[in-house]
C-alpha cells in the first residue's frame, strides 16, 4: 500500500481529467470510531466538503455504510447524493430506490436470533444489539475484557446453527458482528452496480471511481475496483487490498479537501 499524499501529483492529473465517482464509508472513514454507534457524528467541516463535492458537476457522491439506510441518511443529512445502507441491502438516491427483498421466513429467523441474543447476552454488560431491519448488529466495544470470552461463546452458540443451515451470514467488523440474510450482495457488488449505472450515462473511460473505507466489509469494494479505480484504506498500513492508505479520518478530510479544490478549478 502506498501513501496517497506522496503520489498526489500523479493522481491529480487523472482525477482532474475524469468525472469522479466518490464512494465513502461512514464510520471510521468520515467519523472516528466511537464507543457507541449513536455517538458517531459528522463534523461541520466534513459536511461542508461533502456539500461542495455533491454540487460539483464533475463529481458524484455515494455514502456506503453498514448502518440502516434511514440511520445513515439522518446522520449525513444531505440531499442529492446516493446512500447505501445495510452494506448494500438498501439503496436510495436521485432516481434510485432499492431494497433487497427479504423473505418473511428470513426475517422470522432474524427475530428468533434477536430474542435469543437479547436473553442470553442480558448478563453481559456493554453488549449492544442493534436491529437494522434487514440485518442485526451486535456491538461489543464496551464489553469488559474479562467478559469477552463469554460474549463470544454465547454469540457463536446462538449463531452457528443458523450459519450451518445457510439461514444467515455473519460479517465481523471493528468490535461488531453483523447478522444478515444469506444473499450474495456486498459493498463490492453494489459499487460495481452503481458504477455501471453511471457508465451508462457517461463514456466508460471517463469515470474514475474512488473508494475510501476502513473495515473488513470495505475489502469487497477494494477487490471489485482493482484496476478500475482508486482504492484507499483508512488506518495504519497493513492487511488490506486497497492500493493506497490514509492514516486517520483527519487525513481523509484533508484528502477530500484536495479533491474538492481540484474539482472547483
Ligand atoms: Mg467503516
Amino acid at each position: 500500500m502506498r501513501n496517497i499524499f506522496e503520489h498526489w501529483d500523479d493522481l491529480k492529473k487523472e482525477l482532474s481529467g475524469k468525472y469522479t465517482m466518490l464512494f465513502l464509508d461512514y464510520d471510521g472513514t468520515l467519523t472516528p470510531i466511537v464507543s457507541t454507534p449513536g455517538k458517531a457524528f459528522i463534523s461541520q467541516e466534513v459536511k461542508e466538503l461533502l456539500i461542495e463535492l455533491s454540487r460539483s458537476p464533475k463529481c458524484k457522491l455515494a455514502i456506503i455504510s453498514g448502518r440502516a439506510l434511514k440511520d445513515i441518511k439522518n446522520k449525513v443529512g444531505l440531499k442529492n447524493i446516493i446512500y447505501v445502507g445495510n452494506h448494500g441491502l438498501e439503496i436510495e438516491g436521485p432516481k434510485i430506490k432499492f431494497a433487497s427483498p427479504i423473505s418473511p421466513r428470513c426475517r422470522a429467523g432474524l427475530e428468533h436470533i434477536k430474542s435469543d441474543l437479547t436473553q442470553k447476552l442480558y448478563s453481559i454488560k456493554g453488549a449492544i444489539l442493534e436491529d437494522k431491519g434487514l440485518s442485526i448488529s451486535i456491538h461489543y466495544r464496551l464489553v469488559d475484557k474479562k467478559d469477552i470470552q463469554e460474549f463470544l461463546s454465547i454469540f457463536n452458540e446462538i449463531s452457528a446453527p443458523y450459519i450451518v443451515r445457510g439461514k444467515i451470514k455473519v460479517n465481523s467488523g471493528k468490535k461488531v458482528y453483523e447478522i444478515r440474510p444469506p444473499v450474495m450482495w456486498d459493498k463490492g457488488k453494489v459499487v460495481l452496480w452503481l458504477l455501471a449505472r453511471q457508465q451508462f450515462l457517461l463514456e466508460k473511460n471517463k469515470i474514475l471511481p474512488v473508494y475510501i473505507g476502513d473495515d473488513v466489509t470495505d475489502e469487497d469494494a477494494f477487490r471489485a475496483l482493482k484496476k478500475k479505480g482508486l482504492t484507499i484504506f483508512v488506518g495504519e498500513q497493513g492487511n488490506s487490498e486497497a492500493q493506497y492508505y490514509l492514516k486517520t479520518t483527519e487525513e481523509v478530510t484533508e484528502f477530500l479537501r484536495l479533491i474538492s479544490d481540484l474539482k472547483r478549478k
